[in-house]
């Protein structure tokens, strides 16, 4: 198959280059060599294993951008973009590295305190620990103050209760960073992340793992809380009340790195789909030969183009000194949307093969489809934009 990190022939930005680059071809290779041929298993089984986990950390894909002094690389985001870009092009988008390494670390780095961070960020370089963030609720998708898991304070515990749902990681996670609100009556302001290791609790159930259309293998469930009882020390900040400006700060990574997956995924199926209709003949010659294949895929890679220059502009300003949030909901809207557009495009170049479940366009073009819903719906990203009007 044609390289699909070569199939747009841009000038690697210099945040790609060097330590990062080496990375990207350690992950390529990892991912191709271990995942890769267990993939269709835990397809089936719409969950990864452990084991996969704890080798990836023993690859060095785990916790990339977290300080050296607690376990991780000492990188930086282009570092999880670089894993994050493997992962799709190598087609093992179920992994859920993505969320573990560039949204649930940073909470712990950002506003864990010194103890917090050495107890719970070494053991998820290893992966020992597991990450989810629980967000979202059966009443409480888009608007998130309006969450209900409540966090009570007795004595030096927390005891929280609620339930919550579309966990991604959910069935395997043992470390849940949970969206509480430890005081109703203020809204937004009661708002609290507390950190719930699993293992250790009594009260914590995980629902069904839920049937979903794509991204089968990334295992997505509902979670509940009865009277589930943590140390006070668990809550991430040095005061309550503090969770839902630590999300405004933290989702501006989270959409761009929803964007990463998109980047990477356009760049796959367009060297797949060139390749194929290389090779597929129709009424004596080959499908690429037919001025509608060459206008669309010209389309096609003209906008994947544009996307990834912007993109590749994304990470090194969030590098510099961290995107705002109107470029990053620009980026993750955008980018999802053109990876929705490609694989549907792509798909019909496939023609009935690309139906087909054996071949990876199909599975691609399921994949997509939540991302434009998930790190905020991209009505959100354009509410979000809208208001910098
Ligand atoms: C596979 C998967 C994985 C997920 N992983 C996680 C996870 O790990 N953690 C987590 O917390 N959540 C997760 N989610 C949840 C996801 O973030 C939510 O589904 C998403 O935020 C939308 O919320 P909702 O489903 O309640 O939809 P709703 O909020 O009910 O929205 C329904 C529709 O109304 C639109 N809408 C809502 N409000 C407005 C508005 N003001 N203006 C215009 N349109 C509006 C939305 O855009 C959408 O089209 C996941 C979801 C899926 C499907």
């Amino acid at each position: 198959m044609t390289n699909p990190a070569e199939i747009l022939a841009l000038p690697k930005p210099a945040w790609a280059r060097d330590d990062v680059a080496m990375l990207y071809d350690m992950a390529t290779r990892f991912l191709s060599e271990e995942i890769a041929p267990r993939y269709e298993e835990f397809e089936k089984a719409e969950t990864f294993d452990r084991e996969s986990w704890t080798k990836a950390g023993g690859a060095g894909l785990l916790c990339a951008s977290m300080p050296e002094e607690y376990g991780g690389s000492g990188g930086t985001f282009a570092h999880e973009s670089a894993i994050i870009e493997a992962i799709s092009h190598v087609g093992v988008d179920g992994f859920g590295i993505g969320l573990h390494n560039s949204i649930v670390a940073p909470y712990i780095l950002h506003y864990g305190s010194e103890e917090q961070k050495k107890k719970w960020l070494p053991k998820m370089a290893t992966g020992e620990l597991i990450g989810a963030i629980a967000m979202t609720e059966p009443g409480a998708g888009s608007d998130l103050q309006g969450v209900k898991t409540s966090a009570k304070r007795d004595g030096n515990q927390y005891s929280i209760n609620g339930s919550k749902t579309f966990i991604t990681n959910g069935q395997l996670a043992n470390l849940i960073i949970v969206v509480t609100k430890t005081d109703p009556s203020k809204g937004a302001k009661g708002t609290s992340l507390i950190v719930v290791e699993t293992d250790e609790v009594e009260g914590f159930e995980r629902g069904r793992n839920l049937d979903k259309i794509g991204l089968k293998s990334n295992d997505t469930s509902e979670l509940f809380f009865n009277d589930v009882r943590v140390p006070t020390s668990n809550l991430l900040g040095h005061e309550e009340g503090q969770g839902f400006v630590q999300l405004m700060q933290q989702l501006p990574q989270e959409r761009l790195q929803i964007g990463t997956t998109a980047i990477a995924a356009v760049e796959r199926a367009l060297a797949l789909t060139i390749d194929y209709v290389k090779e597929r003949k129709a009424f004596g010659k080959a499908i690429l030969d037919f001025q509608n294949t060459q206008f669309k895929l010209a389309e096609l890679k003209t906008e994947a183009t544009i996307g990834r220059v912007f993109y590749n502009n994304c990470v090194e300003r969030h590098i510099d000194g961290g995107l705002d949030p109107v470029t990053a909901s620009m980026a993750k809207y955008w980018l999802t949307d053109l990876q929705g557009k490609v694989m549907d495009e792509c798909l019909q170049l496939f023609g009935g093969y690309g139906y087909m479940n054996e071949y990876p366009i199909a599975r691609m073009f399921r994949d997509a489809r939540v991302q434009r819903i998930y790190g905020g719906t991209n009505e959100i990203m354009k509410l979000l934009i809208a208001r910098s009007l």
